[in-house]
C-alpha cells in the first residue's frame, strides 16, 4: 500500500526524495488519538533513505541557490496558494492524526502554514543592510544560501512547526530534508505534493518519514547537512547537539518550556482568568503554555475561585466538533507519561483542585486518549510537577507576596521560552518584563505572534532566534565583502 485514505483524503505514505516517491521495506503506523485506530502505515526510513535525500538536496542546491530571489519568492507564493487551496483537507488530516481541534486548524493553523511561505518570500526581497565605509573602503553585507538544511519537528503542531522552518530555509536558497514526527507524519506528505504542484524543483524539498532514532539521527549526523533546525524536547536536543558538534553544523533549537503566568494584585482578574484557562488549549500540548500560575496573595482567593469556575466549563470531546474546547493527548505513550506526572504529584502530597485523572468515560466511549484538565496546589518548591515540562493539560497554582518574589519565582526554572504577566500598572509591566528571563514576554495578552519578531528560548528552552531577518541570519552564511576605494584596480 502506497497511499492511505484519511478523512477522505488520499495521502501518499512513502518518502519524497528528489522529486520521486520512494518506498521502504518496512513501515510504521500512525494512530488517531481521537479513537485509537490505526489510520496509516508509512514507509519507515533509515540511513539509506537519509543518504538519498541528502544527496538529492545537495544536487538541487546548485540550481536553487542560484535561482534569483524574485523567482524563489514567486514559487514560494505558489506553495502558499496550494496550501490555501487545500486548507480543509490539511485540517481534516491533521486533526485525525494529532488530535488538535479542527476549527483551530481551519481558522488559525493552516492559514499560518501558508503565511510561513508568503512572509519569508516577501522578507527575502527586502533583505538588505546598508553598505558602510571603512577608511574609504566599502563594506557590503550579503546573505548567501548555506546548503542542505535538516528540519526535525514534533507532533503538537506538525505542519505549522515544520513550515515555520521550511519557509525561511527555502526562501534563503537552501534545500531541505524534513523528518516529520512519527506520531503525526501525514500532512508533511501532502505538503510535498503541494510544493511539487507549485513548481518547486525536484530535490529542493525532501521528506523522509520514520522514527527519530532511525531516520532523525542519521539525518542530523550527515556531514553534508549545513544547518540543523530542531523543535522538540531537551533530551533529544542533547543527542542532536552532539552530532552537530562532530560536523561543526550550526543548530537552531526550539525546545520545551515551563512558562509562568504572573497575576499581580492590580490585574484585571477577568482577563487573568481568561488567559489562564487558555493554557489548556491543545490539551496543554503547547511549548509556550504558561502552565505555572503565580498569583499575588491579595487576589489569590478571588482568582482561584473565578479560575476554577471557568475551567469547569471546558468542554472535552471529539476534536472535529465545533463545540469542543479540548481534545485528546496525541498518543497512548504520551497519555501514560502525563498520567505518570499526575500520579507522582498526588503521591508526593500535591493537592488536586481540578481533574487529576483521565477522562475515563470519554476514553471508554471512544477508545481515545483524553485527559481531564488538571490543576495542582500545595506542593513543595522544587517538586517535579512545577519543575518539569508535562506537556499536557496540567497547571500549577502558587501565590507570591511581593513583586520581587513573583519575579524570582517566575525565573526559578531551567527553561526560558515565554512568560505572561497580567497587571494594571504600565510601569510595573515595564519593570517586570525587563527582569523576566524568556524569549517572549506577553503583557496582558497571550500567543500574539508576528513572523517578523524574534522567536526562541533562553536557558534550556533553546539555542538561537528565528523570525524576520533572524531567520535569514541562521539559514545563510552572512558575508561581508570589502571593496577597495576606486582607483585601486
Ligand atoms: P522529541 O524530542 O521526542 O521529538 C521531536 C522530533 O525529534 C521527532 O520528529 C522525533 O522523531 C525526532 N527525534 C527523536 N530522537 C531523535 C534523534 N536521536 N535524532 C534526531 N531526531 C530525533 O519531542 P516531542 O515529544 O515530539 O515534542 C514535544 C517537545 O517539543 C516538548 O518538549 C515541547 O515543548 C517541544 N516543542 C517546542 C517548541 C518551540 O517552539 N520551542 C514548539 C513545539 C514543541
Amino acid at each position: 500500500m502506497t497511499t492511505a485514505v484519511v478523512a477522505g483524503v488520499e495521502v501518499d505514505t512513502r518518502h519524497w526524495i528528489g522529486g520521486q516517491r520512494v518506498e521502504s521495506a518496512t513501515t510504521f503506523e500512525t494512530v488517531s488519538p481521537l479513537d485509537g485506530t490505526v489510520i496509516a502505515h508509512l514507509s519507515r526510513g533509515g540511513q539509506a533513505e537519509v543518504d538519498a535525500a541528502v544527496a538529492a538536496a545537495k544536487a538541487a542546491f546548485v540550481g536553487w541557490s542560484q535561482t534569483s530571489p524574485a523567482d524563489r519568492a514567486a514559487i514560494l507564493h505558489q506553495v502558499a496558494d496550494g496550501v490555501e487551496a487545500r486548507i480543509e483537507e490539511l485540517s481534516q488530516v491533521e486533526t485525525l492524526d494529532n488530535g488538535s481541534l479542527l476549527r483551530s486548524h481551519r481558522r488559525g493553523v493552516m492559514p499560518r502554514v501558508a503565511m510561513n511561505f508568503r512572509f519569508f518570500a516577501d522578507h527575502l526581497l527586502e533583505l538588505s543592510h546598508p553598505d558602510f565605509e571603512t577608511r574609504g573602503h566599502r563594506n557590503h553585507v550579503s546573505w548567501d544560501p548555506a546548503g542542505v538544511t535538516a528540519i526535525v519537528t514534533p507532533w503538537n503542531a506538525p505542519l505549522m512547526l515544520a513550515t515555520w522552518r521550511i519557509g525561511p530555509a527555502l526562501a534563503a536558497g537552501n534545500t531541505v530534508v524534513a523528518k516529520p514526527p512519527e506520531w503525526a507524519p501525514l500532512t508533511a506528505s501532502l505538503l510535498a505534493d503541494i510544493a511539487h504542484d507549485a513548481g518547486l524543483p525536484d530535490g529542493v524539498l525532501n521528506v523522509v518519514q520514520g522514527l527519530g532514532t532511525e531516520a532523525g539521527a542519521p539525518l542530523v549526523a550527515h556531514p553534508d547537512v549545513r544547518r540543523i533546525c530542531f523543535t522538540g524536547s531537551v533530551p533529544t536536543s542533547q543527542r542532536i547537539g552532539a552530532s552537530a558538534a562532530a560536523n561543526v553544523t550550526p543548530v537552531s533549537f526550539e525546545l520545551g518550556g515551563k512558562s509562568p503566568l504572573l497575576v499581580f494584585d492590580d490585574a484585571n482578574l477577568d482577563l487573568a482568568v481568561e488567559l489562564a484557562v487558555e493554557q489548556f488549549d491543545n490539551s496543554g500540548q503547547v511549548c509556550l503554555a504558561a502552565v505555572r500560575m503565580l498569583v499575588q496573595e491579595g487576589v489569590y482567593d478571588e482568582f482561584r475561585a473565578k479560575f476554577l469556575a471557568k475551567a469547569a466549563t471546558i468542554t472535552q470531546g471529539d476534536s472535529r466538533d465545533e463545540a469542543t474546547d479540548i481534545g485528546p493527548l496525541v498518543s497512548r505513550t504520551h497519555f501514560d507519561r502525563v498520567d505518570g506526572f499526575v500520579n507522582r504529584a498526588i503521591a508526593d502530597g500535591a493537592q488536586v483542585i481540578l481533574g487529576g485523572e483521565p477522562n475515563h468515560e470519554l476514553n471508554a466511549a471512544t477508545g481515545g486518549f483524553y485527559y481531564r484538565p488538571t490543576v495542582f496546589e500545595g506542593f513543595d518548591t522544587g517538586a517535579e510537577i512545577v519543575c518539569h515540562e508535562v506537556f499536557g493539560p496540567v497547571l500549577t497554582l502558587q501565590s507570591f507576596a511581593t513583586e520581587e518574589d513573583g519575579v524570582a519565582m517566575a525565573n526559578d526554572t531551567d527553561y526560558g521560552l515565554a512568560a505572561t504577566l497580567v497587571t494594571g500598572d504600565r510601569d510595573r509591566a515595564e519593570r517586570v518584563s525587563a527582569r523576566l528571563r524568556a524569549g517572549t514576554v506577553w503583557i496582558n495578552c497571550f500567543f500574539v505572534r508576528d513572523l517578523s519578531a524574534p522567536f526562541g528560548g533562553s536557558g534550556r528552552s533553546g539555542i538561537g532566534r528565528e523570525g524576520g531577518t533572524w531567520s535569514f541570519d541562521f539559514y545563510c552564511d552572512v558575508k561581508n565583502s570589502v571593496f577597495a576605494p576606486k582607483g585601486w584596480n
